[in-house]
């Protein structure tokens, strides 16, 4: 019997797609990578996803698997050899079980972050995980990413709202994993393992979420900040006058903000162009007038001790939304300007300004004319610090012939601010060679050691991440 047949047997002919236009699952979200499957398998049930990767296994048959599609370092694609079968979850898309005593719910790993959202928010709780890409992201590629997003400030990234997992490994088994369990010292933490992993050990089914309650009130603002030093001392302001209840603080530089001018016009823009903007969020358990009364006495005190200049404050969920709206279009105006370089690092806070001012500077020097696209979720030490080919050039071109020195200039700069290369988008395809040339030889030897026992045919996701 064929693989192909196989596979039938396992879903169902009619999810087994081989033919027909299957674009949308073969090239990545930046189309960068545009590859081509053996086949599209769409599972329904954990059962049919273990008897699917069953399929592979015994033919030797490679597997991706997909949530949204999403992902920004070419890992959900296949590679153009078509050889590869391409796993969607996308059917997979139910919420099991909800304990809102316990504060969890079971997912199917399928389920769109929104709709997660939504189905916390229908009792009255949160599921704190929150990103641009909510709307068509999926709970297991959150997972196995460990997404961060815009509320990790306060509530931690992917792997700190998950306490347990269904998965099915390498050799089509499935590991039931779905505790609700807050403490569980029982060895080795396999759902640890599992998060982040990037589709390279095994196909995440199932979690168990942890879920908050929802605060009574929320603020939002925004206000304009002369230097990075500035922003890192509102940070400090503002952890130390609203402690838990600083659930985001976003920075967005002039040029980032300037192509959201350019490409949505039609966003209004509450404050005049600064050279930083930060926006702050606020959640509060007392109520509407008393989140206000905190958010203005922080303002009016960062104001007096001259860390910002003007600034606004939502007076309606409205209002707040357009603001988060502002932040959350960089991305897609960055993609409609055209091609660019992207870094998402990590670095202690307090290195940050330090870190942009020298790397802006040597980047100035080295390739005149680029344009920083900087911003990210400052309080959690994350920085899109992206770079925009010179304005007038063929930007296709200048990629191709400078990427690899921008590259090396920048993480050599992340590396002597001990900082990180990849913050919340992993590794992927796109950072595979700077990890093995920057992570320490004897962690690379324990995760090629991790990988060889959990997916011994290399069949989980090749040539990503390791
Ligand atoms: P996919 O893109 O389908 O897959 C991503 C990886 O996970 C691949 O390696 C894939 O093989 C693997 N995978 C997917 N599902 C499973 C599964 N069930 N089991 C095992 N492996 C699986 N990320 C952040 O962290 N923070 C942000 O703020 C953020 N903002 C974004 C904004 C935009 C506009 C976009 C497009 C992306 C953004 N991202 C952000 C990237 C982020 O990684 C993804 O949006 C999201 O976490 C990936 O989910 P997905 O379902 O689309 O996964
Ligand atoms: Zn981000």
């Amino acid at each position: 019997m064929s693989v192909i047949d196989a596979l039938r047997g396992a879903v169902g002919a009619a999810h087994v797609l081989t033919d027909g236009d299957l674009a949308a699952y073969e090239i990545d979200w930046r189309k960068r990578y545009h590859g081509r499957a053996l086949a599209v398998v769409r599972p329904a049930s954990t059962p049919e996803v273990a008897a699917a990767v069953r399929a592979c296994a015994a033919h030797g048959v490679p597997i991706v698997t997909q949530g949204g599609n999403t992902g920004l370092v070419g890992a959900s694609t296949p590679d153009a050899s078509g050889t590869q079968v391409l796993l969607s979850l996308a059917r997979m898309n139910r919420v099991r079980s909800i304990d809102a005593a316990n504060l969890t719910m079971t997912v199917d790993a399928g389920c769109v972050l929104q709709a997660v959202q939504q189905a916390a928010a229908a009792h009255a709780l949160l599921f704190a995980l929150s990103l641009a890409a909510e709307g068509s992201c999926t709970i297991g590629g959150n997972l196995a990413t460990n997404a961060g997003g815009t509320q990790v400030l306060r509530y931690g990234n992917a792997r700190d709202l998950c306490l347990g997992l269904e998965v099915v490994n390498a050799a089509g088994e499935v590991w039931d994993g779905l505790t609700g369990l807050r403490k569980d010292n029982t060895g080795y933490d396999l759902r640890d393992l599992f998060i982040g992993s990037e589709g390279t050990l095994g196909v995440i089914t199932g979690a168990t979420l942890k879920l908050h309650p929802q605060p009574a009130a929320m603020g939002t603002a925004l206000a304009a900040v002369p230097t990075l030093d500035a922003a890192v001392g509102l940070l400090q302001l503002a952890r130390a006058r609203l402690g838990a209840g600083l659930t985001g603080f976003e920075v967005m530089g002039r040029h980032a903000l300037g192509l959201v001018r350019t490409h949505f016009p039609q966003l209004a823009q509450p404050l005049p162009p600064a050279n930083w903007t930060v926006l702050l969020e606020q959640s509060d358990n007392e109520g509407e007038a008393h989140a206000r009364a905190l958010f203005e006495a922080l303002l009016e005190a960062a104001l007096e001790q001259g860390l910002i200049g003007d600034a606004a404050v939502a007076g309606s969920l409205e209002q707040s939304r357009a603001m988060w709206h502002l932040r959350e279009s960089i991305p897609m105006a960055q993609a409609a300007e055209g091609p660019n370089i992207k870094h998402d690092i990590a670095l202690p806070v307090s290195s940050i300004p330090r870190f942009v001012a020298g790397t802006d500077a040597a980047l100035a020097r080295a390739f005149p004319g680029v344009q920083m696209v900087d911003f990210g979720h400052l309080g959690d030490g994350n920085l899109h610090y992206n770079v925009q080919p010179p304005a007038g050039v063929d930007a296709a071109a200048f990629l191709r012939e400078f990427e690899p020195a921008v590259n090396t200039l920048v993480y050599d700069a992340v590396g002597a601010h001990g900082g990180s290369i990849s913050a919340e988008h992993g590794i992927g395809a796109l950072k595979r060679d700077e990890l093995v040339r920057r992570k320490s030889k004897v962690a690379l030897a324990m995760m090629r050691a991790i990988k060889q026992a959990l997916d011994p045919q290399g069949l989980m996701n090749p040539g990503r991440l390791l």
